[in-house]
Formats: structure tokens, sequence, C-alpha cells
């Protein structure tokens, strides 16, 4: 086992309080919550609940850190671009104590915390340094006969936005908010998940360090109901939401109440298409990185796979092999390929899907419907034929390590089971004709569509839903719309 850093039995060794206005502060009503450590079960450290009170403390820190004449108001888009690198190379240089804090909190292994959430959280901080002084507006010609005008747009900030992130990356989504959000000038609250408040709190900490003034970015951990508080809070000029479609729907009706902004970046079902004319042996090894990448609680995951007839039995044999090779064990242990899901709920929820499927008549050809530890909530990576369209495992999101195989003849037929979803949020195609793959990948109704690979990604491209998979866009030159407002400016030259 990896022993832990000094940095980081320092950071668990008192209660975590809330960040509002630059300053560490309890609940005001008291409450706190035990985080635990998913490997173990055993509590990391207790952390302050915020409550409605809490999140109208923060709603004001945040309302006066945007308004003029503030600090963070008068930095000028260069002095964002610098701090925004700043705070990227500081998260580089803090990469091993975020990477121990995320597996503890989170299960995932340290290495893969480290080389994939925590180096992608400093370079998305670098991408956006770069925009933050290219927030350009255009000049755009008027025809009104015998005056004369000069219109002009501006881009500005939203105002106080809300970041209301789960817990599969929890560093990294909660980077996705903030990063655009403070790039382009706003202010923000962020909701970490429940069960995974800590490296958004040592963010908050590493924001005070690297000079980011008090009040632009708060952190208020806490449940359901903190970020009902400030989905339902007028003083709240957008809401940024990654999460369930479920939540995603209430988030929805409750900002309605004040038309405050939303995006929603929800579930998914990702159908991953493999023609008999594809590579089998790079196809298997992407079906099986696509359907157990991050314990197979990954939003953009390809859990339906659909496998041309004559290749079904050597593809599922090829993914059943694999998947049995994968070695489950805690994330500090560097034998180690697959850590525990994130709680005791999503473990049940997991499991009693696959139990349902196997009720069902369904075939394990890889894993199992029971625990994989003694203790810890470890699910073993599993593949599942002889599935129906219309079972549980098949039309749910399951977000854990469980991948469905289905054989398809026909390139039609396939693409309409493909799209048979209430999901649009990632799909794939393997096939050897360019033809056919850009064709199919047209027809698939995502966001995302991958050919010949899987989980190929970059800060750089924009990412979000089709159909109940979200609102809007994030990340890339278009992730910066949904955390600007555009202004029209008229003026006539007399
Ligand atoms: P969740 O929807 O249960 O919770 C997400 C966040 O919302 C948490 O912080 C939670 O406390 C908060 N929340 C819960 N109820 C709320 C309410 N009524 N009002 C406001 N906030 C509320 O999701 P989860 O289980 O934490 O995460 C898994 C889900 O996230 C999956 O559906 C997954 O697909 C999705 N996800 C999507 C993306 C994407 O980019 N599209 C990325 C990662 C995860």
């Amino acid at each position: 086992m990896s022993a832990l850093l000094p940095a980081v039995r320092s950071f668990l060794s008192a209660p975590k309080q809330l960040l509002i206005d630059g300053e560490w502060v309890d609940a005001k009503d008291g409450r706190t919550f035990a985080t635990i450590n998913p490997s173990t079960e055993e509590v990391l450290v207790q952390v302050a609940q915020a409550s409605s009170v809490d999140v109208d403390r923060a709603v004001v820190a945040a309302r006066t850190a945007f308004e003029a004449g503030s600090p963070w108001s008068k930095m000028t888009p260069r002095d964002r671009s610098h701090l925004l690198w700043r705070i990227g190379d500081l998260i580089e240089a803090h990469a091993d104590e975020f990477a121990q804090l995320e597996a503890l909190d989170n299960g995932k292994r340290v290495e893969a915390a480290r080389d994939g959430d925590i180096a992608t959280a400093a370079e998305l901080f670098r991408y956006f340094a770069g925009w933050a002084t290219k927030m350009e507006g255009t000049s755009i010609p008027m025809s009104v006969p015998g005056r004369e005008f000069h219109a002009y747009t501006r881009r500005e900030p939203v105002g106080v936005v809300a970041g209301i992130v789960p817990w599969n990356f929890p560093l990294l989504m909660a980077c996705f908010k903030i990063v655009p959000a403070i790039t382009a000038g706003n202010t923000v609250i962020l909701k970490p998940a429940e069960q995974t408040p800590l490296t958004a709190l040592r963010l908050g900490q590493l924001l005070l360090d690297a000079g980011l003034p008090a009040g632009v970015v708060n952190v208020l951990p806490g449940f359901g109901d903190t970020g009902a508080a400030l989905v339902d809070h007028p003083g709240v000029d957008k809401v940024a939401f990654t999460g369930s479609t479920e939540v995603g729907k209430k988030i929805a009706a409750g900002a309605s109440a004040n038309l405050k902004k939303v995006s929603l970046e929800l579930g998914g079902k990702a159908p991953n298409i493999i023609f008999d004319d594809a590579d089998i042996d790079a196809a298997i090894a992407g079906a099986v990185l696509g359907g157990y990448f991050n314990e197979g609680q990954c939003c953009v995951n390809g859990s339906r796979l659909y496998v041309q007839r004559g290749v079904f039995d050597q593809v599922v044999e090829g993914v059943a092999a694999a998947a049995r090779a994968i070695k489950v064990g805690d994330g500090f242990d560097p034998a180690s390929n697959m850590g525990p899901l994130v709680s005791q709920e999503q473990f049940d929820k997991v499991l009693g899907y696959i139990r349902g499927a196997v009720a069902d008549g369904a075939t394990l050809n890889a894993g199992s419907a029971d625990a994989a530890g003694e203790r810890g909530f470890f699910v073993a990576p599993t593949l599942i034929t002889g599935v129906t369209e219309q079972m549980a495992v098949q039309t749910d999101e399951i977000f854990g390590p469980v991948v469905t195989a289905i054989p398809f003849d026909t390139e039609d037929e396939v693409v309409a089971a493909a799209n048979n979803t209430v999901y649009g949020l990632a799909a794939g195609v393997w096939t050897n004709n360019i033809g056919r793959a850009h064709r199919v990948g047209a027809r698939l109704r995502a966001g995302t569509v991958w050919l010949n690979t899987w989980h190929a990604d970059d800060v750089t491209l924009p990412r979000g839903g089709f159909k109940q998979s979200g609102w809007g866009r994030e990340l890339g030159s278009f992730g910066l719309d949904d955390y600007t407002e555009l202004k029209t400016v008229i003026a006539e030259l007399r």
C-alpha cells in the first residue's frame, strides 16, 4: 500500500469547514456529516454541512465579490489569465496530495486520479487562462437611411453561478464549473457531492493561496437540500449542474421560479457498436476501456455493446477474458486495476441490477452478482449477454462496471437500437469501412461520437448531451457561452 503523505494526514486531522467569503467557517447550525473511504468503509473526517442559512451567507459573499468596484471586478482579463495559469501550476505541484485525497474519498486508484483527474484539472486552468483575454465581441453594420450607427456586442459575465457536481470525478467536475465561470468574470458557489467533498475543499484553500479574491469561489458541502437551496435562491443567476437526469429535471423545474440560467450535464447509456469488419483486437480493448473505466462510474462509458453477429462470440470472449483479468482492490494498492464503487448506495444499486438481469434469465459471461471483497464496496467487472432491450439492465443508467452485449445483423437495425434510449451523451463505432464509420456516426443521436476509439478526450473539445442527457455544452471554445451574457450596444454617431 502507498503511504499517506504528511499533507494528507494533516488535512484529515481536523474537521472540514465551509469556505465562505475567503474564510473557513462552521455551518451556522453546527451540523456535520462523515465522509467515508469506500475501500475500507471507515470514516475519513467530519465535514460541515451547509444549510439554507449558509447558502444565504455564500450568496451575499459571491454577490459582493461580483459587484462593480470589488477587487475581482477590477482585475483585468490579463490578470485573470495569469491567475488561472498560476492555479494550474499549483494543482500540478500538489498533484500527489490531491490524488491521494481523491483516492481516499472516491475509491479510484491513486495513479488514475493523479494522471487523469488531477492532471486534467491543472490543464483546464491553463486552457481557459488563454480564453480570459480572448472573449471578443463583434461590430455589426446597421442599415438606417440617413443616419449613422456603431453597433457592437460585448460578452459579460452572468453573475453568481451555483455549481452542483457529482462524485465520480470530484475535483474535475468542480473545475468544469469553476474554471469557465471565473474565466468569464463570474463568482461561484460550489456544492460538491456529499460522498466526495474533500478535494473541492482542498482546492478552495489552494485558490486562496493563489490570490483569488475572497468570495469569488465559495465551497458549501452538503446533501441534495443544500443544492436545492442554491437552485431556489433568487440571488443566484445561473445553475451549472452535472449529475443524474432525475435531479437535472428537478433543477430545471426549481430554476424556473426566477428563470435563472441552467446548464445540465446528465446521465448516459452509450451504445458501443462493433461491425464485423473492425480491427477486432482494438475493438475489444476499446470495449473494455469504454465499459469499465473509472469503475464503470463514468457518464460516457459504453455500457451497451452491440456486436455484429459474425464476430459476436469472439468479442464476448475477448471482453469477458479481459474483464476477468482486472484485479479489483484498494485504490492505494499498486497491484489493483480497479477500485471500489463510491458508496454503499451505489454498491447496492449496481448489484441489484446484476441480480435483476440474472433473475430475468440473462447470462453473466464475466463478473458476479455478489460483492468482490469482504468489506468495501467492490464489484467485479461484469459482462452480461442474453438480455433484451426491455430489461432494466439495458434501459437504465447503472453507473457501475456492468456492460451488456447484444448481437445485430444490419446497419439500420443497430442504429435504431442504439438510438432507442432517452439518453444521448456518447456513442461509438468500430469499423474499417471509413464511409460506414462517418455515416453511422452521423446517425447516432449523441453529443460525443467516437470512431475506432473510446475515451479519447481533451479539454479543447466541447461535451454535452442530446435528448435527456442535458442542456448546453461544456469546455472547448463553446464552453464560455453558457457563462456569458451577450450584450448588444447601439450608438448613434451624431
Ligand atoms: P445526483 O444527481 O444524485 O447528484 C449530483 C449532485 O446533485 C450532488 O451534489 C447532489 O447532492 C446534488 N443534488 C441532489 N439532489 C438535488 C436537488 N434536489 N437539488 C439540487 N441538487 C441536488 O448524481 P450522482 O449520483 O452524484 O452522480 C451520478 C450521475 O451524474 C450519473 O447520472 C452520471 O451520468 C452523471 N454525470 C454526468 C456527467 C456529464 O458530463 N454528463 C458527468 C459525470 C456524471
